[in-house]
């Protein structure tokens, strides 16, 4: 029996670990990939208070070893169900079943995919949803990013360093990520805005040799030759596997107040995982840090 049972290694459920570590609890996270979630990604973080500059593998190299260092443990399993009978468990995909007092859900989000015609058979044949990642396979070529928030525009101001040219397309001409570095990517000399549109498909036999993308006024399609198209249109949250235990709302996402608090006693969420208006690093860690303090007043209040 583990006092508090994290689910996903992210910024979010790492943070929870430090401070429910720090809190004198036993902490276990249980994480299907790798740890740090979706920052390991990003190539620099410019907006995260007291580091001017850091890498998103760096960030969560370090929360990593600041968590381990206090004793929480993380193993590698996917979780496929969280049940509250006398006790919560938790049971992953190998078969086990792991018990806790208290579970924190933080499991984030994934890549949302285009959902357009041979794209799940391109993946890797020119088809990514990590710039950095895979982005230097494509080095010197021309390529192309879909999408208009901070993860598209960090991945085209990345790409705009290795490869020829990068074509940035977004489906309207605002964006919604940083006009800090909507304005860089301008001052890029081979970086080529294509707004208002949209990718309608992909072409090539064994590998992306070109994309179409369809003008969303004019309806006029153009064929774009790249190389590789990097995919960064959002995230979409994976609770599947606690939707009959807490309620989620129309998207996935898990219903939660800034409290952290489930629909469900002794289960809280925090990160993107749960309802929020920012999804921000900022956020993430904040949320561990209230999730984890909640869990230990629950763990607390109720003598378990
Ligand atoms: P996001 O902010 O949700 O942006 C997704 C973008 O994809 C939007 O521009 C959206 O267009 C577009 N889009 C969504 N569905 C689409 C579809 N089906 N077809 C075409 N375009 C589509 O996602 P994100 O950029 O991955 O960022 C996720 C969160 O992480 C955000 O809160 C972001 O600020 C944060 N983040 C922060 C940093 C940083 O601060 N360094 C770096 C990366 C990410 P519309 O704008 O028209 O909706």
């Amino acid at each position: 029996m583990t006092d508090i049972l994290i689910i996903g290694a992210g910024t979010a459920g790492l943070t929870a670990g430090i401070y429910a570590a720090r809190a004198g609890k036993s902490v276990k996270i249980l994480e299907s990939t790798t740890y740090g979630g979706q920052i390991i990604n990003t190539p620099d973080i410019e907006n995260y208070p007291g580091f001017a500059h850091i890498s998103g593998y760096e960030f969560a190299q370090n929360l990593y070893e600041q968590a381990a260092g206090l004793g929480v443990e993380v193993e590698f399993a996917e979780v496929t169900s969280v049940t509250d009978g006398q006790e919560k468990h938790v049971e992953t995909a190998d078969g086990k079943t792991y018990a806790a007092k208290a579970i924190i859900l933080a499991t984030g989000a994934k890549n949302r995919p285009l959902g357009i015609a041979r794209e799940k058979e391109l993946i890797g044949r020119g088809i990514s949803y990590c710039a950095t990642c895979d982005g230097m396979f494509f080095r010197g070529k021309d390529t192309a990013v879909n999408g208009g928030g901070n993860t598209a525009i960090g991945d085209a101001l990345y790409l705009a360093g290795i490869c020829s040219k990068v074509y940035l397309i977004h489906r309207r001409d605002q964006f919604r990520g940083a006009e800090i570095d909507v304005e860089k990517l301008k001052e890029k000399g081979n970086v080529e805005f294509v707004l208002n549109s949209t990718v309608t498909a992909l072409n090539g036999d064994q590998q992306l040799t070109s994309i179409d993308v369809t003008n969303k006024i004019t309806g006029e399609v153009r064929n774009i030759p790249v190389s590789a198209l990097f995919v960064a249109i959002g995230q979409v949250p994976d609770s599947r596997a606690f939707s009959g235990l807490v309620n989620v709302d129309d998207k996935g996402y898990i219903i939660a107040g800034e409290d952290c608090h489930t629909s469900h006693e002794g289960v809280f969420a925090a990160g993107d995982c749960r309802t929020k208006s920012l999804r921000q690093l900022t956020t993430a860690a904040a949320d561990g840090a209230i999730a984890a303090t909640a869990a230990c007043e629950y763990i607390d209040k109720n003598g378990k």
